[in-house]
């Protein structure tokens, strides 16, 4: 009987899904097995902050079915936890609906992905009358946050970071939820929401937003401890709450692989090729540090997941080089439908940090707007930025640090969006947009990719997501692919008017 190679990926969520993926889009003939705790198929984790506004519901965030897996030959078991890693004897001991059972492989993977931090001060205690404390990180969160939100008159959001302000907007703009008269309250021990992402002034431009969606922002508030009916803080202030939600960063879930012997730092060890410190053991996306970096977003998460694919492919299809990952751009993106809120890479060089052939500083600021853009410049090209309420050039400008291309001289024009959009101004017009240009940041799909999908019969934003997987990430990027697909049906439309004479 001939042997299959087995390659088992230990977590379910969107780097493990993405991951198998790859996989047998390079080989047929490996065994794939995805082995999640969870008790559903992967599902977009994204999308859970967007769910709490109730415009979507947590189950509509599912990725593919389970026919789609079956029909790719993935064996995903869900509700199938692994329990321990035998890296030398290659084995995982896992306890699933059919028991324990010990699985052998060739390669194992870790998409172990990472949790919610509860501060001990909010979760040692637990009695009658206290408010119930909760994290977001999976759906079954998610639903628990809906449930109980809908029935308490007071919620407390603590952290003021990304996904504090998102939780605190959705629950705020909930009909069932704010809209019932509940108050909502986000507590930030900070001077300003994303602080740690923005600076001052958009800080405070988004404070102000934030305040304007009818949540109560507390700012310079530190949760010291849970009581009846509310948080006490560190100055003494009260706030009353039947529901904690809390949003004070993550852990990578790394316990498998220390147990392994696996070099573990703050995620577990990976080099360039995703390999970690044991042979025939990868790691990928939030259980994993690269350079000494957690990964904590779904792009570089992803890449890790191709990069893994391709690099275990390679050693059983022989010829083909290891690929290795690539330097890392990060930009972090508010999903909030008030104001767009963008921070990418060195963004907190100030002005005055100038000096000669260091970086430099252009700012634009706004605030009785509710404008602010800033871009740091280093030897021609963007290297950070913050853009708040700059819808007009956000993406033309990420996409410019993102590539890594010449920025125009005139950056303020950049930044009023008055310089052509060939040159690096505000969001081109689908027309106008050169082939190569980026359309979804998560997948690295460009223009060039959606016209293909398109003249292939593609014509609405599902079936461009089935085949270029655009919009299937953080779905910022639905709107532009809406516009191009209506500029391409134009041309589409205008190809088959009967010439005139
Ligand atoms: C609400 C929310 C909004 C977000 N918004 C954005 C955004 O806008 N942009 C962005 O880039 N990122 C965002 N993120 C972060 C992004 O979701 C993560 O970077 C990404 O999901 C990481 O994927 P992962 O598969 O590595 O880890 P996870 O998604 O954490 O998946 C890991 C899976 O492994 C399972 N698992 C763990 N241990 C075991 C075990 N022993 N056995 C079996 N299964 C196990 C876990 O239960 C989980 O299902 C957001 C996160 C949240 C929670």
């Amino acid at each position: 009987m001939s042997h299959r190679p087995r390659v088992i990926i230990v977590g379910g969520g969107m780097v493990g899904a993405r991951c198998a993926e790859e996989l047998r889009s390079r080989s047929r003939s490996l065994e794939i097995i995805v082995l999640g705790d969870e008790e559903h198929l992967a599902y977009n984790r994204v999308l859970l902050s967007t769910a709490l506004a109730g415009s979507l519901a947590p189950s509509e965030t599912e990725l593919h079915s389970a026919r789609w897996w079956r029909e790719r030959d993935i064996d995903f078991r869900t509700s199938t936890s692994v329990q321990a890693v035998e890296a030398a004897a290659r084995t995982v001991l896992v306890d699933g609906p059919a028991g324990p059972e010990q699985l052998p492989f060739d390669h194992l993977v870790l998409a172990t992905g990472a949790r919610s931090f509860l501060p001990p001060t909010l979760t040692t205690a637990h009695d009658v009358g206290h408010p119930e404390i909760l994290g977001l990180r999976g759906r079954a969160d998610c639903e628990r946050v809906l449930a109980a939100a809908r029935g308490a008159r007071n919620i407390a959001v603590i952290g003021g970071g990304v996904l504090g302000v998102e939780i605190a907007d959705a629950l705020a703009r909930n009909p069932d939820v704010a809209g019932r008269g509940a108050r909502v309250s986000l507590l930030h021990p900070g001077d300003a929401p994303m602080d740690k992402q923005l600076g001052a002034t958009p800080g405070a431009i988004l404070a102000r937003c934030v305040r304007e969606q009818g949540v109560d922002l507390m700012l310079g508030a530190r949760a010291a401890g849970v009581e009846e009916g509310g948080l006490r803080l560190g100055d003494g202030q009260f706030v009353p709450a039947d529901l904690v939600v809390v949003s004070a960063g993550v852990r990578a879930n790394t316990a498998l692989a220390e147990n392994a012997g696996v070099d573990v730092r703050r995620g577990i060890v990976i080099d360039e090729r995703c390999s970690t410190s044991a042979d025939g053991l990868w790691a990928a996306g939030d259980c994993a540090e690269f350079d000494g970096v957690p990964t904590g977003t779904l792009r570089p998460g992803w890449e890790q997941a191709e990069v893994v694919a391709h690099n275990i492919c390679a050693q059983f299809g022989g010829a083909q080089e290891p690929r290795t990952v690539a330097h890392r751009r990060e930009a972090v993106r508010l999903k909030i439908d008030a104001l767009d809120v963008a921070s990418f890479g060195r963004w907190c060089v100030e002005p005055f940090d100038w000096e000669p052939g260091g970086p430099d500083v252009t700012v634009l600021s706004d605030p009785a707007a509710g404008r602010y853009g800033k871009l740091v410049v280093e030897s021609g090209r963007i290297v950070g930025g913050v853009l708040v309420g700059m819808d007009d050039v956000v993406g033309a400008v990420t996409q410019m640090f993102d590539s890594g291309a010449m920025a125009p001289l005139d950056r303020l024009a950049m930044l009023t969006g008055t310089e052509s959009a060939g040159a690096g101004g505000g969001e081109p017009e689908p027309a106008d947009m050169p082939g190569e240009h980026t359309v979804c940041q998560c997948n690295a799909v460009s223009k060039d990719a959606l016209v293909r999908a398109h003249g292939e019969g593609a014509c609405d934003v599902a079936a461009i997501a089935e085949c270029t997987r655009a919009t299937t990430g953080c779905g910022t990027c639905a709107g532009k692919v809406e516009k191009i697909l209506g500029w391409l049906d134009a041309q589409d439309a205008h190809a088959r008017e009967p010439a005139t004479v």
